[in-house]
């Protein structure tokens, strides 16, 4: 049957792209191992005095290497674990790992992306070409291609030394076995089912792709360096509006890949993903597509945000002592986070572990797109006046009634301050959040007693252990 099926493409190719003139395009005519490729609508395919040419977006997204775009010098670079080849718009001169070759045709600008000659780069990489010249087809086979990754041994090797990145086990189920960024899109190749969470984040604005369950791939790791964080940045290239592309293990449990676009300004983006690649395309006009939110997966894990308030070029309050109110939120936050990474059925996932600046809408998109279980909120308190003092836990909605009397029970029992007790207040983090949420005041900064408390190591530590109980307590988990 499949036989039959290619002798049919092979027709309607016939049919479709009969013998002309020396420049054509097309949308299909390119097969990878007997398979036709994919192309993405909108993809030309021109045939120019003989020579098959392709935008360098195919050959990452098609041909699985890895591209990168230097607009200043029009310079594209095509690699995989073993070569590299840089060819410069207008020019008939390569480089090969270094070398200089010769090209046919040199590669040409055609709108806004980048033609390059499709059978020298596929033999660079190590494809073997065919090209059947009586239905204008090229014949792609990878079977002369080195088998990369999955051989890899962290016991040997040139790697000697260094820590064991997390790679593919069993029950995890999906990895990362590429990434690349050029003509403005970033895109991401995957093996098993992985589904993206995009979200975007300003102050500086940014578009962060976290992979759930998936690990980095041996593949992966042949190609992009990671440090002693299991993190690594590659460059966008000066082509783009991105300023720096960031890949980190975000979540060990369960696994969680980062990736995060810095980015010049605020940018729209479309998600799409096809057979094993997502692309993240900004190049987007209008609305930003968000991909559909997938099921929350049935491994059992809960998914806790904490949220420390304020944060960068927001202080929060500010005691009379100058001490910072974003400083005490995230103290505590970063207590309670290394407190939760240590239980087995809880996923943190913190809206800022550093000093960033954070607006309140990113703060609950982080929630709302993990679809997470709750969210807390941590914060000081402060008053016009000096004598309030004491705790209180704020929920705006209903449905997080139940949470924030449990949680205000752990609470003031941690802080050993004045009861002020659970109140309703319609607080943009609680009221826009679609999981139950609170916002807790541990304390006032504004008062004299409260402060001397708040900002010692001692009492964030219980205070921390207190939310951790709540926590535990309203999600039952053991
Ligand atoms: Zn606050």
């Amino acid at each position: 049957m499949k036989k039959l099926g290619f002798v049919m493409v092979l027709i309607v190719f016939l049919l479709a792209f009969p013998k002309s003139g020396e420049a054509s395009s097309s949308s299909a005519n390119i097969f990878l191992d007997g398979e036709p490729l994919n192309l993405s609508s909108g993809v030309q395919v021109a045939n120019m005095k003989g020579n098959v040419m392709i935008p360098i977006r195919v050959v990452s997204e098609n041909l699985g290497f890895k591209v990168g775009w230097e607009k200043a010098s029009q310079t594209v670079t095509v690699e995989n674990s073993e070569k590299t080849v840089r060819m410069v718009v207008g020019s008939q001169q390569a480089e090969l790992n270094g070398a200089q070759v010769d090209l046919n045709l040199a590669p040409v600008l055609n709108g806004p992306t980048t033609l390059v000659p499709l059978r020298f780069v596929s033999e660079q990489m190590g494809l073997d070409v065919k090209w059947d010249n009586q239905s204008k087809a090229v014949y792609l086979s990878s079977a002369a291609l080195p088998t990369t990754g999955a051989e890899i041994d962290p016991g040997e090797g040139t790697n000697s030394g260094s820590q064991t990145p997390p790679t593919v086990e069993s029950g995890n189920k999906g990895s990362l076995t590429g990434l690349s960024f050029s003509d403005n899109r970033l895109m991401i190749a995957t093996e098993g089912a992985v589904t993206p969470k995009v979200f975007s984040m300003t102050g500086p604005d940014r578009i962060v792709i976290d992979l759930p369950d998936t690990v980095y791939s041996a593949s992966f790791l042949s190609g992009h360096a990671v440090n002693a964080q299991n993190g690594g940045s590659m460059e966008a290239g000066e082509y783009s509006d991105v300023t720096n592309i960031r890949y980190a293990v975000f979540s060990d449990n369960p696994p969680t890949v980062r990736i995060v676009l810095d980015l010049t300004g605020p940018k729209n983006y479309a998600v799409t993903q096809e057979s094993g690649i997502i692309i993240v395309d900004l190049n987007a006009e209008g609305e930003i597509l968000v991909p559909p939110v997938p099921p929350v997966t049935g491994n059992g894990k809960k998914t806790v945000v904490i949220d420390a308030g304020h944060g960068g070029s927001q202080p929060g309050a500010i005691s009379a002592n100058g001490n910072q109110e974003k400083v005490l939120n995230l103290n505590v936050a970063l207590k309670v986070e290394a407190l939760l990474r240590k239980e087995k059925n809880i996923n943190v996932v913190m809206t800022r572990s550093d000093d960033s600046t954070l607006g309140l809408s990113d703060r609950v998109k982080v929630a709302n797109s993990l679809k997470a279980d709750i969210f807390v909120s941590i914060h000081g308190n402060s008053n016009n006046s000096s004598s309030p003092h004491g705790t209180e836990t704020y929920f705006t909605r209903d449905a997080s009634k139940p949470l924030a009397n449990v949680m205000h029970k752990h609470l003031v029992k941690a802080t050993e301050l004045m009861d002020r007790g659970v109140k309703y207040s319609s607080l943009h983090v609680t009221r826009e959040t679609t999981m139950p949420a609170v916002l807790l005041e541990i304390g006032f900064l504004s008062n004299k007693s409260d402060e001397a408390q708040l900002f010692k190591d001692d009492f964030q530590n219980r205070v921390a252990q207190g939310i951790v109980e709540g926590i535990k307590e309203y999600l039952k988990v053991q």
